[in-house]
């Protein structure tokens, strides 16, 4: 089923979403991207004239904390919908099902964090630090039992089941996969976020037009590896930026002085490089490197080749040389993955290469190119130059898009798509 098929009219749905928005120290909410990007969803449902129970985790509670208390959002998510949304202070408790049976059409529904309860994510909590393997088995048993009992009441809220988080899809969670169980096919569906992301992810790993060309940056290539090793089966080009260029290039005996550097992972880099060859992949590595002299913004900077950076300096960007090489490669390309920064953006003076990485991109974009932008720092960093609308698609999913990217089944798709 999908959600522009459904017909809502006078049937109550549950939607998991993903609000777990950053709030600042008064409770304020300092981005509401992630409660926007659920609104067509939410809309749709109300224009029907259905109404809505929303679940949804904030933060990573050990139990109830009034810290990760979704009353917080209450307000706000009144403003966005133009409905004033009734709320229920615990997800199990009486009064939860009580309104639930109550809703009438268009009116709406938060649950408290569905986190404050550990059959959520299904993992015991509390056990003793010295907790034997026997003790821990039981309280995971026990947990995996009530888990069954908390799901079940989430879904007795509901005529049907809508999943609109796909930043948890890649958690086989209570309210993120196990509960479609308590649906038939015809009664559970994406939202039109997860849709979209769908979609997206589907285009760079099945719905190719080449050339095909990813950029991976960040700061380790271990945390990479096998997103990496997919991609090899996948792409014309391999981009490697980021910290991770100098676990390369001294494999290749290359000098990088103080440059972030994985020493166990030599072997692995050189092993990436003859797989890229044996499968025919173009890998680009940088070729110079911005290096500073200390971690910080304010060092003292100057430009290198990368295999030759002085000791007691360290690569922190890439250079101008690379930039135009990185530049070339992505310009020439119809599918584009952007994954990770290729310096320390945080820092003004090392953003430039990932800005021309970003131009690049948005250029191959307007050539007709799909972009895909995905995976944690990428997408601060896109939204910091302000060009987040001229690529083809930012994924709200970090985690979520790079199992996706790997080629595991997202346990919150499969729930839904069987
Ligand atoms: P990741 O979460 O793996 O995408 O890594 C992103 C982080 O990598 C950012 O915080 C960057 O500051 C960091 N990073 C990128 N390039 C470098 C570099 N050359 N040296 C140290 N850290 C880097």
């Amino acid at each position: 089923m999908t959600i522009d098929q459904f017909n809502f009219a006078g049937k109550k749905a549950f939607v998991r979403v993903d609000f777990n928005v950053p709030l600042d120290e008064n409770f304020n909410i300092t981005d509401d991207t992630r409660m926007r990007a659920a609104l067509p969803t939410l809309k749709k449902i109300l224009a029907d004239g259905g109404s809505i129970i929303i679940g949804s985790h904030l933060g990573r509670p050990k139990g109830v904390t009034d810290k990760f208390s979704l009353k917080h959002i209450l307000k706000h998510l009144s403003e966005l919908l133009g409905v004033e949304v009734q709320f229920a202070n615990d997800c199990m408790g009486e009064e939860a099902a009580v309104k639930a049976a109550a809703l009438k059409p268009g009116e709406v529904l938060l649950l408290e964090n569905l986190r404050f309860y550990a059959e959520e994510e299904g993992k015991p909590r509390g056990l003793a630090d010295d907790a034997t393997d026997e003790e821990k088995a039981a309280a995971k048993k026990a947990v995996k039992e009530s888990q069954k009992e908390f799901t079940k009441k989430l879904a007795s809220y509901a005529d049907c089941y809508v999943n609109d988080a796909f930043g948890t899809a890649h958690r086989a969670h209570a309210s993120t996969a196990l509960i479609a169980q308590y649906f038939d096919k015809d009664h559970k569906m994406f939202g039109y976020l997860m849709e979209k992301e769908v979609k997206a992810v589907d285009k760079v790993l099945n719905d190719i037009h080449r050339p095909f060309t990813a950029i991976m940056g960040g700061s380790k290539v271990s945390s990479k590896i096998e997103i990496i090793e997919n991609l090899l089966n996948k792409v014309d080009n391999l981009i490697i930026a980021g910290g991770m260029t100098y676990t390369f290039t001294k494999a290749m005996g290359g000098k990088i002085g103080l440059s972030i550097c994985e020493d166990d992972k030599l072997d692995l880099a050189l092993d990436l490089m003859k797989k890229a060859k044996d499968k025919g992949v173009n890998l680009v590595l940088a070729v110079d490197a911005k290096v500073a002299d200390s971690f910080s913004n304010d060092a003292n900077t100057k430009f290198c080749d990368v295999n030759d950076i002085p000791d007691g300096w360290e690569g922190l960007d890439i250079g101008p040389k690379t930039e135009e090489l990185f530049a070339n490669v992505i310009k020439g390309s119809k599918t584009i993955l952007w994954n990770g920064p290729t310096g320390v953006f945080e820092f003004e003076n090392f953003t430039h290469g990932s800005r021309a990485v970003a131009d690049a991109i948005v250029e191959a974009t307007k050539n007709g190119a799909f972009s895909l932008v995905g995976g944690g720092d990428s997408v601060a960093c896109i939204n910091k130059f302000g060009l987040a609308k001229e690529v083809s698609y930012v994924s709200t999913g970090g985690g979520a898009l790079l199992e996706a990217i790997e080629g595991k089944v997202l346990p919150g798709i499969a729930a839904i798509n069987g």
